[in-house]
């Protein structure tokens, strides 16, 4: 009956998956969540797609860890190790918190004190709040000693920051997605919003629908396409070749800003030399598309009055990655379509804390904010605020996520790593090469993972520290658009499942820390301290307002959602042109292996799907695993939609279903990489850009047969 159903209370939080950062109200019924609805944010005017409104009941699934757990002393780990969650007791036996936290901390600390401070590492989480991050990233600085501490932001943008902190100053988005109305023409590249930022990519069909001209440039034909004024099937690993035509088509024609380019750049003049080399019909037989085509776009995106660029890891995920997006902002800064309404660059943030794990200082090269670990003046600021003796932080960068996969299995002392600390993430399964990830986290000497379900990484696990889902924990997350907002506690976490900070700080505390927040918003008022972007932003203020824009830099000030207007956070407030090259992938198609492999997501699951394949509507609407392979190219091998495959490369194989999806070119395959019993990163190539330090997720040689089992 419908009384039945309405809730004992409703509480206003945020959607836990993509980084659009949708508001939404929980409905809690006897300490469940029985429904939710989108309310009116900034960034969804209560609009939820379907992991929004139906991904939620993973909180409440029977495989949630309720209680602390360490290996039993005759179960060795194995890389081979697949476990199964109803047999966990079996590997791990149940422990007391107090004997878990002292064993998790006192082996971190035997092993720092036996093998020296950088011998230890830790992955903090996207999933979890902005006060989650910044605490975990304090314990690796202080209580480690190192900026061995890393997030899955490595594996997304660290491309797309490392060159807008270069080019621009800021490795943040310029202009939300809502802009998009104020734009003339938009361009998405390398991105596939309909699947991965749903109610962004329905904010860019509004503006289509209102005479704004879409143009879509990706190796896959996707659900944007349709809607798309032009359509640019570039061959895969091509973006430079392509964006440096139009580039050139745009210096020809004479179609720059020579007044911004003059008041408000440097470096114009090399680049223009650089693109001489770049003619549209040479770099048509490269990148597939006709020259008349990339003509046209070019001066479709230079001569609107506003013109907005989307990207997303299409782009960012290559060896090549940082030059991509270097050809991105050249595009915007030559043509003054950067630093008003309607314009700008919009790297599209996965999941739905990237952006705030990030600001919190979650990387191995910055503290919060950005501010480079190797600058002495930011080591005095931070030895201040965290009350340290001086001269006891790190002044090195720290290792990146897959570095450190390497560092513990490499053969010297000298930078080994021996033990870590991986609090809400799932290398592996996300981390490219993944046997040869699972051989690393198998080699640890100590492994302490936080998290909610005996994931694929826990299997490697010392000890097991259960924690809390989204629901069941207040802080702030930080969205694509710079928005920072407030996520409620709707529940209370199972059995003895833990809030994470409280992990973090009993951690901290023994090892030898004397930390006690009283409250997250503690932790908050802290982080405002020495990140000047959000120092405007009180706890007060965003449970008033429940999301403020930053840069905001003081009480009174409203936020800022377009930046860049006047000058730029660069030390002569000027953007810097940097000309790319072409670079090949890491790998290239041969007679072995002569299929292209790109990764990605579906719509209806997360990353690698430890919550949305727990979640009983998003499962049932994709339960298994599928590779996505152009008809012709299923004809031709003589395979049937539905049968298995296997998909090899030189690193390993993997078995699932075909499924006939001819928005992937000939040649290509496509591999969502949230399906355990596929994991589809066993194929994939850990070769990095050697900026963003990002490895070759779109890109590796594979070969693909009838048949298999999985
Ligand atoms: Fe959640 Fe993103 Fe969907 Fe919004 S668009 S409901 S934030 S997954």
């Amino acid at each position: 009956p419908k009384a039945q159903q309405l809730p004992d209370q409703k509480v206003d939080s945020l959607c836990p998956y993509c980084g659009v950062g949708c508001q939404l109200t929980y409905h809690v019924k006897d300490k469940q969540i029985i429904a939710v609805e989108g309310r009116d944010g900034p960034a969804n005017h209560a609009r939820l797609c379907v992991k929004g409104r139906y991904g939620f009941d993973y909180a409440h699934h029977p495989q949630r860890l309720t209680v602390p757990l360490i290996r039993r002393s005759d179960v060795p780990k194995s890389a081979d190790l697949e476990m199964d969650p109803e047999n966990i007791l079996d590997v791990f036996r149940e422990a007391s918190w107090d004997e878990a936290l002292s064993f998790a901390a006192g082996k971190l600390v035997t092993l720092r004190d036996q093998h020296g401070k950088k011998s230890l590492a830790g992955f903090g989480s996207a999933k979890g709040s902005n006060e989650e991050a910044y605490l975990f990233q304090k314990l690796v600085r202080i209580g480690f000693g190192s900026n061995n501490v890393d997030h899955c932001t490595r594996l997304c943008h660290a491309s797309s920051v490392a060159a807008l902190l270069e080019g621009v100053g800021s490795g943040s988005v310029s202009n939300p997605i809502m802009d998009v109305a104020l734009a003339e023409v938009v361009i998405v590249i390398g991105a596939n919003p309909s699947v991965n930022h749903p109610v962004g990519a329905s904010w860019i069909k509004n503006a289509v629908k209102q005479g704004s001209k879409l143009i879509v440039c990706d190796p896959r034909r996707s659900d944007m396409a349709r809607l798309a004024h032009e359509f640019l099937q570039f061959n895969p690993d091509t973006d430079v070749a392509l964006l440096n035509a139009m580039m050139h088509v745009i210096i020809q024609e004479d179609l720059i800003d020579h007044t911004f380019i003059a008041k408000r750049t440097s470096g114009f003049e090399a680049i223009k030399q650089h693109l001489l080399d770049y003619p549209p019909e040479l770099m048509a037989a490269i990148c597939g598309v006709p020259a008349d085509t990339i003509r046209e776009v070019a001066r479709l995106y230079a001569s609107a009055k506003t013109a907005m660029i989307f990207w997303g890891m299409g782009v960012s995920q290559h060896i090549h990655g940082t030059d991509n997006v270097r050809c991105l902002i050249a595009l915007a800064l030559m043509t003054g379509q950067i630093g008003r309404p309607g314009t700008g660059l919009h790297p599209l943030r996965g999941q739905n804390n990237v952006q705030g794990a990030s600001d919190a200082g979650l990387i191995p090269m910055m503290f919060p904010d950005y501010q480079r670990v190797s600058e002495p003046a930011n080591i005095i600021k931070f030895e201040e605020l965290w009350q340290l003796t001086p001269g006891s932080l790190d002044t090195q960068p720290g290792l990146t996520v897959v570095e450190i996969m390497h560092a513990i299995v490499q053969k010297e002392a000298q930078g080994k790593i021996h033990g870590m600390y991986i609090m809400g993430e799932n290398p592996a399964m996300s981390d490219p090469d993944v046997n040869q990830a699972r051989v690393s986290l198998a080699a640890l000497e100590h492994l302490v993972v936080q998290d909610i379900f005996l994931t694929e990484t826990a299997c490697f696990a010392d000890v097991i520290l259960p924690a809390s889902a989204f629901p069941e924990k207040t802080g702030s997350f930080t969205n694509t658009d710079r928005t920072v907002q407030l996520g409620r506690q709707a529940l209370a976490p199972p059995g003895d499942a833990r809030q994470d900070l409280w992990i973090i700080q009993q951690i901290a505390q023994r090892m030898g820390l004397s930390w006690n927040y009283p409250h997250v918003s503690a932790v908050f008022e802290e982080m405002r301290l020495c990140m000047p972007s959000i120092a405007g932003i009180s706890w007060q203020r965003l449970e008033r307002d429940g999301a403020v824009t930053y840069p905001c830099l003081h009480e009174d000030d409203v936020g800022e959602a377009v930046v860049f207007t006047q000058r730029f956070p660069t030390k002569d407030g000027l953007a810097k042109f940097v000309a790319a090259g072409l670079i090949s992938a890491d790998e290239q198609p041969d007679a072995d292996y002569p299929m292209v492999l790109i990764t990605g997501r579906q719509l209806e699951h997360w990353h690698t799907g430890s919550m949305t394949r727990r979640a009983s509507v998003l499962d049932a609407l994709e339960p298994d695993p599928v590779a996505l392979i152009h008809s012709d190219d299923l004809l031709a091998l003589q395979i049937s939609a539905g049968d298995i495959v296997t998909l090899s490369s030189r690193r390993g194989t993997v078995s699932l279903y075909a499924r006939a999806d001819n928005s992937s070119p000939r040649g290509a395959v496509f591999v969502p990489f949230c399906y355990y019993e596929a994991a589809i990163n066993k194929l994939t190539n850990s070769a990095l850009d050697p900026f963003g330090k990002i490895p070759e997720f779109k890109y590796c040689a594979v070969k693909l047969t009838a048949g298999g089992e999985f």
